[in-house]
């Protein structure tokens, strides 16, 4: 998969228009795999290129990582309030990823 991801960034460089669908075909990489790298901020995109992925909390088309600024400035705040400690912050994060993702198809759904 490693050599894909840079055929991916180099066909990105190189169409900057390409939507997912296209870099998808063009690279013989899933889609789910590309939005992955999204994910994980390896990929990054123009500003002007159609390529995005919805915000885990509100959908809002953003470019990388998991949250738009809104929703990542409102959940840091939240997380402040609710949790003294940094760490455990991080590690109610990650134990309720799973409830987030049920919520949010629920909410899509309808
Ligand atoms: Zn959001």
């Amino acid at each position: 998969m490693e050599e894909k991801f840079y055929l991916v960034r180099q066909y990105i460089d190189d169409n900057p228009g390409a939507d997912i669908g296209e870099v998808s075909e063009a690279n013989e990489v899933p889609i789910k795999q590309i939005e992955r790298w999204i994910r994980e901020e390896r990929l990054s995109f123009t500003a002007d290129s159609p390529i995005g992925i919805p915000c885990e909390w509100c959908g809002k088309t953003i470019k990388s990582g998991r949250y738009c600024s809104e929703c990542a400035d409102k959940l840091g705040n939240t997380l402040k309030n609710l949790y003294s400690s940094e760490e455990e912050a991080e590690h109610t994060k990650q134990k309720s990823k799973g409830n987030k993702m049920r919520y949010i198809e629920h909410e899509m759904g309808n």
